[in-house]
């Protein structure tokens, strides 16, 4: 044998084994590939329905699941076993056709399909780490994301799930590794569930001369992402920084990851849900426990002089960037005004330099009369009103139909949204316990 007849050798050989390979992973393939795509959604916070398969077509069709009597049915999240790692999967979803009964009620006809149906979807193989698919493609009415993954079951869902067992583990988590936070029951929910608090303080300095902020996310259940914003802003106030020592010294602060527990552990929508939905129940005689309990304590608050600052997390319509709900100047008065102009412009400052980019418009929108007819009855504007003259309460919206609305970049949003919250009140003049 010479040298060629060896290299010739050498490569039949070689394409021999790469054919057996081929050949074995073309049957691994094909064998693995029969075993059916299926959908679970058994767990917590889970909704989808409608659901077909089409075990050829590798394609789940499927629709946003959720009682229309309990909100709108925009949030979908489930998982798809049997994927034979490297394929390709097809989700079809397709709009909500639930309504409901009430004569010009929101849901008298079917919800825009918009708001179900993100640019991209999210996923995840372990449950912890959320990403995004690429760019779905419109047909029509429906959206179809494609999803290639070297895993044998993946989590899909509207945006990065935050469910009720993830907000104890969180409050819990924290406690367990700092002095400064106490994990404290809300209340307990209509159904049952406990409604975990975040209370964070640090010091010896008297309760009244601290300043007092209470935040709260998640009155729409739907709005996942407004969860994430409340985490990075509790992971900021109880991290490292000089400026986070400052303010937990200083205040004393009350988290509240999510207020609708029930519809976020039953994963239905919460916004309009009957008889009115949390961030419309802010009446003399609340419906929903949640907001019983978050009332009373900002009452407190408002009593001692000090409710100083009071934010209401949320995710807005599809086409929204980030931006700030206020009550119309001309219900309010000085020196409410001027002191929310410069936290809005402190936070302003801060949300819009994030990178990778959360986009914030600079101007906020207005609630009123004009708003909605239970105007008086939002949170932020219920506060306003009945708050002490210094009292800042407002609403923040988070951009969720973007790249970078992910767990991370909410949890950003969260994070520059404290750091805004101790600019503000490191400006203002310290408490002396009098009021
Ligand atoms: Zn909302």
């Amino acid at each position: 044998m010479n040298l060629s007849t060896i290299i010739n050798f050498r490569g039949a050989l070689q394409d021999r084994i790469a054919a057996f390979g081929m050949s074995i992973s073309m049957w691994f393939a094909s064998a693995v590939a029969a075993e059916p795509l299926t959908v679970v959604s058994d767990f917590e916070g889970a909704s989808v329905k409608g659901v077909e398969i089409d075990n050829a077509a590798r394609r789940i069709s499927f629709m946003p699941g959720g009682d229309p009597e309990r909100g709108w049915p925009c949030w979908w999240y489930f998982r798809v076993n049997g994927i034979t790692p490297g394929e390709t999967i097809t989700l079809r979803l397709r709009s909500s056709t639930a309504t409901t009964a009430k004569t010009g009620g929101m849901l008298a006809k079917p919800l825009a399909p918009v708001w179900a149906m993100p640019e991209q979807a999210t996923y995840s193989v372990d449950g912890k780490n959320w990403l995004h698919t690429e760019k779905g493609t419109k047909q029509g009415e429906e959206m179809e994301y494609s999803i290639k993954l070297d895993a044998a079951s993946v989590s899909v869902a509207w945006g990065p799930p935050y469910t009720p067992g993830m907000a104890a583990k969180f409050v819990y988590g924290l406690v367990g590794k700092t002095r400064c936070a106490k994990a404290v029951e809300l209340c307990r929910s209509r159904e049952g569930r406990a409604v975990p608090m975040l209370h964070v303080q640090e010091g010896e300095l008297p309760k009244e001369q601290r300043f007092g902020i209470w935040v709260q996310a998640r009155q729409h259940a739907w709005e996942s992402g407004s969860s994430w914003v409340a985490q990075g802003f509790a992971e900021w106030l109880t991290g490292d920084g000089a400026d986070a020592a400052w303010l937990r010294q200083h205040a004393e602060i009350h988290i509240v990851p999510i207020m609708d527990i029930d519809n976020a552990a039953t994963g239905n929508g919460g916004k309009d849900a009957q008889p009115q939905d949390h961030n419309r129940d802010w009446s003399e005689k609340p419906h929903w426990n949640e907001v019983v309990a978050a009332q009373r304590s900002v009452t407190e608050l408002i009593k001692e002089g000090r409710m100083d600052v009071f934010l209401d997390l949320h995710n807005p319509a599809p086409g929204d960037p980030t931006f700030f709900y206020i009550l119309d100047n001309g219900l309010l008065k000085e020196p409410m005004i001027t002191l929310r102009d410069r936290f809005i412009q402190l936070a302003y400052g801060r949300i819009s330099k994030i990178e990778p980019l959360i986009p914030m418009s600079n101007k906020p929108k207005t609630t009123g009369p004009a708003y909605h007819p239970l105007w008086r009855q939002i949170s932020a504007n219920w506060v306003s009103m009945n708050g002490n003259p210094h009292t800042v309460s407002l609403c923040l919206e988070t951009i969720w139909n973007y790249k970078n609305s992910t767990a991370d970049g909410y949890r950003a949003v969260g994070a520059n949204l404290a750091a805004a919250v101790h600019e503000y009140l490191a400006e203002r003049p310290a408490r002396m316990g009098t009021h």
